[in-house]
Formats: C-alpha cells, structure tokens, sequence
C-alpha cells in the first residue's frame, strides 16, 4: 500500500492526564480524597509540580495513608478502548512511551491496574517516591539544579518539547512519531514532530483549539479524535499506514478494524523470523 508504514519504525508517545486517563489525576486525587479547597489555596502561591509535592505532605499530615491515595487513583475514570488501543499498538510492534507532567507514582498505579505499564519503554514524567514516613514526594522533572529550560510555552519543571527532541536525537532509526495529547502542554511538543509524524489532540480540548489556531506552525498531519474507541480506530488506521481520513467521514465500524489489527499482527509475525517471542495460547 501506498505510503505504508513498518510498526517498527513508529513512536506512539501519550500524554497522560485526559489524555489515557479521562480526567486529570492530580484533580481527582484531591477531589477524592477531600483536598480540592486546599488545593486551590496552595495554588495561589505555588507553581503546579511544588503544589503537588505540598498538598501530599499535607493530606499526610491529616492522617492520609498512601494507600488511600493509590485507591483513589485506581477509580480514575479511563475508557477500556485505551487500553485495547495501547495493548493493539503494542502487539503490532510499536514503541510506546509517556510524556507526562503528572508523576510516576500516579501514572504507574493507575497503568498497574490494567497490566500495561510494562508496554512503555519509558515514562517521562515527574519522578516520585515514597519516603520514610509513608509520604508521598514529587519532585520537577527538570531539576532546580539544571539550566532553566527557557522555553516560554512550558512550566519551569518540564518541557514537553525538549523531551521529544530528546528523543528524536537518540533514537537509532529516525521513526516515525504519532503523539496523542489533550493541553497546552502538549502544543510545545507538537511543533517539534516532522512531516511524517501525526499529532492526535483530544477534539474542544486546549490542543485541539491552539492547533486550529495555529496549525500553520505544525509539520505534523493532525488527526483529532473524541472518544476511546475513535482514538483506537484512529491509531490503528495510523499505523496500518492507511490513514486516509477526513473529519466529515463516519467513525470506521470498530470489529473491523480488529479484523485488521489482527491480520496486521499475524502478518508482522510470519515476516519477523527472528523473532522467538512466544505467543500466549
Ligand atoms: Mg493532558
Ligand atoms: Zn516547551
């Protein structure tokens, strides 16, 4: 087929909150666990990833154990689709990764829960840890030690774009790269993808309309989707090479497509001899 692409040679990197998850995992830990009031009060004086870091110390401080918040994480709200999509994507061959300014902690639990987190070959994310006392800590994903990162689209702890031009400096083989996003963060990282990359904003979310404002800065083919089941149809469609969709079409019949994934994934194994991996029964 025209224009197809090897899976081996693509890059599906997530955002994480809005984005895998439907809501923001920071929110609905504080709202689940009682801490939306303070939340706001810290923020007034607080940049974001400080904020977060403070309000565990806090929710600690009142007797929170980090087992509440594990359980709070694991009820977030995330469509099954998702899920099928990244395991799908994953089977076909693609890299998979994370780039996230939520934390490792977040991300990791709640990616626990349905036995994907093994699927990314890296989370790029604010590292966390637990420490003595049973309290979680969030620290920036830029240190305070390096460099100001200096890019004005971006809070002074993580820069989207600079972690994927990270990427794209290291990787082997220059692969094709398909981002899937929702907010203003994930705008920076889009204008850095090539032609031959897709950007998939999450539609009437903050990408989405920066990148119907600004789409004459993007290199990137843009594909927006609604739905879990649209983003899988969509990443599919994208990595089977025959995206060949306009906004106005109907969503595509979704058996099919998993007709096709399926077909797509025996073919990629009879053609990849070398590879040993064993197939569960
Ligand atoms: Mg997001
Ligand atoms: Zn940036």
């Amino acid at each position: 087929m025209e224009g197809a692409l090897n899976s081996r040679d693509m890059l599906v990197v997530f955002d994480f909150d809005c984005t895998i998850a439907e809501v923001d995992s920071d929110l609905w830990v504080a709202e689940q666990l009682g801490a939306k009031p303070l939340m706001e009060q810290l923020r007034l004086r607080l940049p974001w990833n400080e904020m977060m870091d403070t309000l565990m110390g806090a929710l600690h401080a009142e007797g929170k154990s980090i087992a509440e918040v594990g359980d709070a994480l694991r009820s977030i709200p995330l469509q099954s689709d998702k899920i099928v999509a990244i395991k799908l994507a994953h089977a076909i061959g693609c890299e998979l990764r994370i780039v996230s300014d939520a934390n490792s902690f977040f991300i990791e639990t709640i990616l626990d829960k349905y036995g994907v987190t093994s699927l990314f070959s890296h989370i790029h994310t604010n590292p966390a840890s637990i420490d003595d006392l049973g309290r979680l800590r969030i620290s920036p994903f830029h240190s305070k030690s390096e460099a100001p990162h200096a890019c004005q689209h971006c809070p002074p702890n993580m820069c989207k774009g600079r972690i994927i031009e990270k990427i794209q400096s290291e990787m082997l083989l220059s692969k094709r790269v398909i981002y899937v996003g929702d907010g203003c963060g994930d705008y920076c990282p889009t204008l850095r993808l090539r032609e031959g990359d897709f950007v998939l904003p999450r539609k009437e979310y903050p990408l989405w309309e920066m990148l119907n404002e600004k789409s004459a800065h993007v290199r990137a083919a843009v594909h927006p989707w609604a739905t879990g089941a649209e983003m899988k149809v969509l990443l599919m469609n994208l990595i089977n090479g025959s995206a060949r969709m306009e906004e106005e079409q109907p969503p595509a019949d979704i058996s099919d497509v998993n007709c096709a994934t399926i077909a797509l994934v025996h073919r990629e194994q009879s053609r990849d001899v070398s590879s040993v991996k064993a197939v569960p029964a």
